[in-house]
């Protein structure tokens, strides 16, 4: 169950509240908005008799049952989608949002250059990993904050906004300075200290599907992340480990449609890491449009055969220009489906 207080419920309404919710049995798990205070209720009983006393207590707006493991990320808890700001670009929103960069950030000249180029093409967003998650340890670790400079330099250049990865709750604090979204990827979906340190760093998260996860953990990592206070995240499927070979990973499309079923929180597509090869990506960019992503992230690179990483799956500049102009039709076919949608209330 899920209990909303009203707008400025006193605080002894919302204490008399969670007394109600452990005499029942269950436990409390409370998020404290500048306005409003939303009791999440964890445990086992009488959710009939829980929820029609507690509609009737003063203070409650609504009480709302919620029967998936996750309370906070799901449609039952809140219809209408959920829109997140990264600077002045609304995530989930009436705008296809783009968001295109290199792997790695490298070097001044190559982010620099990326960025005006994607910024002309009409990404909203600039990507760039300074701590880079690497399978080798003897692989490129990452420019670390020299690399944070860089993408504060591009972003100054270009207006785009910044979203960067941050590996580790030691990293939260200093990449949160820099950037306006902290990306959670795929090796760290359940790294749970550092979603728990995600709830307190004041910026937007993209959290990235688990190569090997499941829907259903995906959200309970989000779960993680609005329980510790965030409600700001967006969810990207980035494909998944099967036995096929042909591609890097395989591109699960169809979790897009199946989140936007179970949760409110926008879901981007990365068909970068999805299918590891350039010449796939157009085509897989048309499928996430297609199939309502609320936007793409895509690696671009100025010299992909130079790059320290993903080289073979990043678009030149010059391909990420076409790619945007051959989405073109598609975006504004989404762009009128959703204007189209029904208003939730
Ligand atoms: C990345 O975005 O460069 C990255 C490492 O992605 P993922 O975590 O999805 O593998
Ligand atoms: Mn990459």
């Amino acid at each position: 169950m899920v209990i909303s207080m009203r707008p400025h419920a006193t605080r002894e309404e919302i204490d008399h509240v969670c007394e109600r919710i452990r005499e029942f049995g269950y436990r409390v798990h409370s998020i404290e908005g500048d306005t409003r205070v939303v009791i999440g209720v964890v445990g086992v009983g009488d959710v009939t008799a829980c929820l029609e006393s507690l509609e009737a207590t003063p203070g409650v707006e609504s009480a709302v049952r919620i029967s998936a493991p996750y309370k906070f990320v799901s449609r039952e808890f809140r219809r209408q989608r959920t829109c997140v700001k990264l600077g002045s670009v609304e995530v989930g929103g009436d705008e296809f949002v783009m968001m295109a960069g290199p792997c790695s950030v490298e070097s001044e000249k190559q982010i620099m250059e990326t960025a005006e180029s994607v910024a002309a093409s009409g990404a909203r967003v600039l990507r760039g990993g300074a701590f880079k998650p690497r399978t080798s340890p003897y692989d490129f670790q990452g420019m670390e904050e020299a690399g944070l400079k860089l993408l504060r330099k591009a972003k100054e250049a270009t207006g785009l906004a910044i979203i960067t990865e941050v590996m580790s709750d030691r990293d939260v604090d200093l990449i949160a300075e820099y950037a306006d979204c902290m990306q959670v990827g795929a090796r760290n979906m359940q790294n749970f200290a550092l979603l728990k340190s995600l709830g307190s760093c004041g910026r937007p998260v993209l959290l990235k599907r688990g190569m090997s996860s499941t829907i259903k953990e995906l959200l309970m990592s989000a779960e993680y992340i609005v329980a510790h206070g965030n409600p700001n995240v967006i969810l990207c499927e980035r494909g998944i480990r099967t036995f096929e070979t042909a591609t890097r990973n395989t591109c699960d499309i169809s979790a897009i449609p199946v989140l936007n079923e179970l949760t409110h929180l926008p879901v981007i597509l990365d068909p970068s890491h999805a299918t590891g090869k350039r010449s796939l990506i157009p085509a897989v960019s048309r499928a996430g449009v297609a199939i309502g992503a609320d936007g793409l992230i895509v690696e671009v690179h100025p010299c992909p055969e130079k790059a320290v990483s993903d080289g073979a799956q990043s678009l030149t500049l010059g391909g990420f220009q076409d790619m945007m102009r051959e989405l073109k039709p598609y975006v504004r076919l989404w762009a009128e489906s959703r204007s189209a949608e029904p208003v939730a209330v």
